[in-house]
């Protein structure tokens, strides 16, 4: 039986190790976070995007997340009610300046633009003073809370709250997977940087909004996520900075770009203001295979704005790696090695 040590039990190395559990392997994952909040996951507003911007930088990575996305329903299949949800994004556009950048994106995903009483039609709660949009009915959402809790139930008693400070202490394992999200560079030298984002949660009466909403006002990009029981998560800042400080700039922009879309949130409960980070590396994509020719220490991280839409895909690839030791084509532009 091979024997795995996982290290960072957010929701890439949860998944990893779930996935290899399943596959008969004898798995332990460390974490010195004890329900695990520390990652970004916590904060991560959940939005399953596969054409979102990073589309226009790297070729291969449109393709792993057009995969990623591929296997959610197979993968939720088994979890329960863990909030995936298919109704789709409406991406909106406040004035003519943002129509006009919306517009390159629209064009760039083949989405037909619609007008203002066309985007209020789909979802009347929109501000009439919003002039476009258009709907991504393949961008869904789910709620990470709810998948990590799942698959945390699923590994009980082979979560070790513990920080791993050198990767060599797990020297009994067969294999050592880093998966310890923006931290992973610390471990192991490679270039992965924490992107802090604010996000806010809201609560309501449920039914407000029904799609995810992606919009732009004056300049200010905010994204909705409405969930069944009436929470919204209203994110997210994009800054290079290590602190979790939420910030009175960024709570006002996202709050104000919010209540210019969708007039009505004005009413609901501001119930959490939250930073996290994204695993950010030098060309946006992931970091995924083996660190060394020994075949002993792989990486899963780097996800960056896209590892819950990848924890799925990420689970497979790196399972049938640590099992077979031969690397699936589709992660040869991932390797560490491109940044040594
Ligand atoms: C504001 C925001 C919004 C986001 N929205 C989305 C979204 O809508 N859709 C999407 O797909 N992605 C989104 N993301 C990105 C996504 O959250 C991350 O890419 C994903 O969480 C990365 O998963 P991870 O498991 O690698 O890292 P994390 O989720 O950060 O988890 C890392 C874990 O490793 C543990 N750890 C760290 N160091 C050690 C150590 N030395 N030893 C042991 N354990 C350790 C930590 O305690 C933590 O639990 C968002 C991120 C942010 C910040």
């Amino acid at each position: 039986m091979t024997r795995v040590a996982v290290v960072g039990g957010g929701i890439i190395g949860l998944s990893i190790a779930a996935e290899l559990l399943d596959r008969g392997a004898d798995v332990t994952v460390y974490d010195p976070s004890p329900d695990g909040a520390d990652g970004a996951w916590h904060v991560a507003a959940g939005m399953l995007a596969p054409g979102g911007e990073s589309a226009f930088e790297y070729p291969h990575l449109t393709r792993l997340l057009e995969a990623g996305h591929e296997l959610w329903p197979s993968f939720v299949a088994g979890l329960g009610d863990v909030g995936y949800d298919r109704a789709g994004t409406l991406s909106l556009a406040l004035t003519a300046d943002d129509v006009a950048e919306a517009a390159r994106e629209w064009k760039h995903q083949k989405l037909t633009p619609l007008t203002g009483s066309q985007v209020r039609d789909l979802e009347p709660a929109i501000s009439p003073r919003v002039r476009a949009g258009a709907f991504a009915a393949a961008e869904h959402q789910v709620d990470p809370r709810k998948i990590v809790a799942v698959l945390r139930e699923r590994l009980t008693g082979r979560i070790i709250p513990r920080l791993i400070t050198d990767i060599s202490e797990r020297d009994a394992d067969d294999v050592v997977v880093i998966a310890a999200g923006y931290r992973t560079g610390a471990l192991t030298g490679l270039p992965i940087r924490p992107v802090k984002g604010q996000v806010l949660r809201l609560r309501g009466e449920p039914g407000l909004l029904k799609h995810v909403i992606d919009g732009a006002a004056d300049g200010r990009h905010v994204y909705l996520v409405p969930r069944a029981d009436g929470e919204v998560v209203v994110g997210a800042t994009q800054e290079e900075r290590a602190d979790r400080m939420p910030t009175a700039g960024g709570v006002h922009d996202l709050l104000r770009a919010a209540l210019d879309l969708v007039p009505g949130l004005a009413e609901h409960e501001l119930t959490e203001v939250t930073a996290g980070h994204r695993p950010g590396t030098p060309d946006n994509a992931p970091i995924l295979g083996f660190l060394d020719d020994d075949r002993r220490v792989a990486v899963a991280a780097g996800h960056f704005r896209n590892g819950i839409l990848l924890a799925p895909i990420t689970a497979r690839l790196i399972a049938d790696l640590v099992l077979t030791g031969t690397a699936d084509p589709i992660l040869d532009a991932f390797a560490p090695g491109r940044f040594r």
